[in-house]
């Protein structure tokens, strides 16, 4: 009989195919994005200007002006060979969004034209009531629209104008993570030009940066396409561990398999067209898992080359007959994958806050803001884990290699004596020898301690990396930007505290500026340090990290204050965010659970039952040949005929208890209770059906087995 994995193996058997874009020589890079500095040759000057300002100020175009800069759009889209238009957005599913409209139009008279003005660039109206919204948008209004966001520029992907927007419900509530992302980021921005002021009169603009990497798994996709676990849920939820997994440690930063090359060359050429700037390509610890990252950007930016990729990644792997797992856990003991997020924030004279520069005054600026981002994130460690959790990504967590479920932040040793020589400064007013002491012994040694970039821990949930701070818990397959937008807003919540304590010392005690500064940042040290000081890589969590039981941080009154304070999220929109991430919770459970008892019926017990028969058959010829004394020769035969009716029986009856499960939880009404009982009563069958039929896959006949083997999956390129 032949298997639909035997097919797949002869179809790998074939030479590889030719692949186009290999290198990467002679491509302008970003010679698809409109960038400002294109768009300036199709605009007049004052067009230009004004566009340049309402970028500046956030304020609203003209229609004139958005007139003239689509009919630029459309002038150079159509120069490029462009026939469609497309509004493109990051709705809650995860995913990004498109709606393709085409520049062709008629006139009164019947005649062709070309149509695409001010309107239809600045918003659209696509019918998109399908869309996760956590109930904010009832059917009878189920209409959302998209805004063109003009600070990211649009670009030309498969002959179609891509115009980044957000996407919000008619009641004016976010339905994306853009529109919150953008509030948090110029909510920072102001909050630390405040800072900055204290140190630097020219600064009149921070932004925050961002620099992902990217990590996903790169699998044969006939091979994948045997199993529809993987096609459906994107992980395995069978297969037994392949007798060499990463000990050997062979494969990490190894050399890249020539069919990964050819695919990553030409995503590398597609990436470079549309303005992507990836530079770091390398094997990751799991066998067949890869990373990728780019050069930092501003983080508007980064969020939209991030979602970008990882179309392009799955379009460029189908022409090379891979498929990419972006999931966070694609197989059970083997090694996850996560998106670090490198954050910083830069300044508009070029300055990187989060480096410490020549002078003591800056290394103080640097001090400033990076003392106030750890007490921030420590602070809402709850809300922080609340933005990175899901169902996927509660398989990583915690595990090897992956980021501890106790969120802490490393600073190395040397940076933590920094802070406790600061806490041991006097209060009140210095004297000008502890200044001087100060400047030199403490915060002077500050650059030299960060050019020694040993002192690196590779697993911390966060850590500073030197000139930026780096959060690893985030999963692969999630949009970056929910992270950063409760962290940018905790930051400035805290940065906002701390102007306050500065000026209240330098107004009411009448203090320095530096012994202000000085002080609060003691202060700060004292309340953070105890929490800094503890290795959670190195101790067990005592409670089990789970989906539901982190989420509900989202809505806590700490939460809504916060958010609402700051005008990023209204009491409404967390409540729907934290809905649609009950929902996806539940859904993805739900789903593994159907996929999991569909395959042990169809696929597994089938299979069994077949290797049975065959065992049935051994048995009876012995027993025809050597007649009562058959056993003598089939008593192996025997114990593993039996065996294989015991897994059978508790594959069965685990299926129907399952699904008995399921139809309970679904009975529950309230979306919290229901994704905690899925967690607590569906998803341990995830784990113990798979044991069951783990055990007949090791039992199995291998050319009897259906779905392709861990072996063939991470180890047949
Ligand atoms: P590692 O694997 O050691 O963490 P990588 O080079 O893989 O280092 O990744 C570092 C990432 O950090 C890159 O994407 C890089 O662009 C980014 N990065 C560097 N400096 C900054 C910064 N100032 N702000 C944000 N990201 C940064
Ligand atoms: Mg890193």
């Amino acid at each position: 009989m032949q298997t639909l994995r035997k097919k797949s193996l002869e179809e790998l058997a074939k030479p590889p195919r030719a692949t186009k874009g290999g290198a990467l020589t002679g491509i302008e890079f970003a010679s698809n994005v409109l960038n400002p500095k294109q768009l300036q040759k199709f605009i007049s000057e004052k067009a230009f200007e004004q566009m340049e300002q309402c970028i500046e100020k956030g304020s609203q175009m003209s229609a004139l002006l958005a007139d003239q800069i689509a009919s630029a759009m459309k002038t150079w889209a159509i120069s490029k060979g462009a026939s469609h238009y497309s509004h493109w957005f990051q709705p809650l599913t995860g995913a990004t969004a498109e709606k393709h409209e085409s520049f062709f139009d008629l006139d009164a008279f019947g005649n062709q034209i070309e149509k695409f003005d001010g309107n239809q660039l600045v918003q659209q109206i696509p019918n998109a009531s399908s869309f996760p919204s956590g109930g904010i948008r009832n059917t009878f209004e189920a209409r959302g629209y998209t805004a063109w966001d003009p600070t990211s520029p649009a670009f030309i992907f498969e002959n179609t104008l891509c115009i980044p927007t957000i996407f919000v419900s008619y009641t004016g509530e976010a339905l994306d993570y853009k529109t919150p992302f953008l509030k948090s980021l110029q909510k920072l921005d102001e909050a630390a030009v405040e800072i900055c002021r204290f140190f630097d009169k020219n600064i009149s603009k921070v932004h925050a940066t961002l620099g992902w990497e990217q990590e996903y798994f790169l699998i044969d996709r006939s091979l994948a396409l045997t199993r529809p676990d993987l096609m459906l849920t994107g992980r395995t939820l069978l297969g037994h561990a392949p007798s060499k997994g990463e000990e050997l440690n062979d494969h990490y930063f190894g050399s890249i398999p020539s069919r990964v090359s050819h695919f990553l060359n030409e995503l590398e050429y597609e990436s470079k067209l549309v303005g992507i700037p990836i530079k770091t390509r390398h094997n990751e610890v799991a066998p067949s898992q890869f990373e990728v990252a780019p050069v930092f950007e501003n983080a508007n930016l980064a969020v939209d080359h991030n979602t970008l990729l990882m179309d392009l990644m799955n379009k460029v792997a189908y022409k090379h007959n891979f498929v990419v797992l972006f999931h966070e856990k694609p197989f059970d003991k083997i090694n996850g994958s996560g998106k670090h997020i490198n954050w910083s924030l830069n300044t508009n004279t070029g300055t990187n806050l989060l480096s410490p520069g020549k002078t003591p005054m800056s290394s103080l600026q640097f001090l400033s803001f990076f003392i106030n981002t750890i007490a921030a994130v420590l602070r809402y460690k709850d809300l922080i884990k609340a933005s990175t959790v899901s169902a996927s990504n509660d398989l990583r967590i915690g595990f090897n290699e992956a980021p501890a479920s106790e969120l802490s932040v490393f600073i190395g040793n040397y940076l933590l004596e920094v802070l406790e020589d600061l806490e041991n400064v006097s209060k009140g007013k210095l004297s000008p020898e502890e200044k001087t002491d100060l400047k030199l012994n403490v915060i002077g040694k500050i650059p030299e301690i960060l050019l020694d970039n040993t002192d690196r821990n590779r697993t911390a949930p966060i850590a500073f990396t030197g000139n930026k701070f780096e959060f690893r818990t985030v999963g692969s397959k999630s949009n970056c930007s929910k992270l950063i937008t409760v962290l940018n807003a905790v930051v400035t919540e805290q940065l906002l505290n701390f102007k306050v304590a500065v000026d209240q010392l330098i107004e009411g005690k009448k203090m320095k500026k530096d012994d202000a500064i000085f002080n609060v940042l003691r202060e700060t040290i004292s309340s953070i340090k105890p929490e800094l000081s503890i290795d959670h890589t190195k101790t067990k969590p005592t409670v089990e990290l789970t989906t539901p039981k982190a989420l509900p941080s989202y809505v806590s009154s700490e939460s809504v204050a916060l958010f609402e304070g700051l005008h990023i999220f209204s009491e409404r929109e967390l409540n729907a965010r934290y809905q649609v991430d009950l929902e996806a919770y539940i859904s993805t459970v739900q789903i593994e659970s159907r996929t999991l008892g569909d395959m042990a019926r169809n696929h597994i017990i089938p299979t069994a039952i077949r290797y049975q028969n065959m065992l049935i058959e051994n048995i009876g010829g012995l027993k025809e040949i050597y007649g009562a004394s058959y056993k003598e020769f089939a008593s192996e035969q025997l114990v593993i005929l039996e065996k294989i009716s015991s897994y059978i029986a508790e594959i069965n009856d685990g299926v129907t208890q399952m699904t008995n499960a399921r139809k309970k939880a679904n009975a529950t009404t309230d979306f919290h209770k229901k994704a905690l009982q899925y967690a607590e009563t569906v998803k341990p069958f995830l784990t113990s059906i798979r044991y069951q039929c783990d055990k007949l896959e090791l039992t199995v006949e291998d050319t009897l087995w259906p779905l392709a083997k861990y072996r063939e999956l991470l180890f047949v390129r």
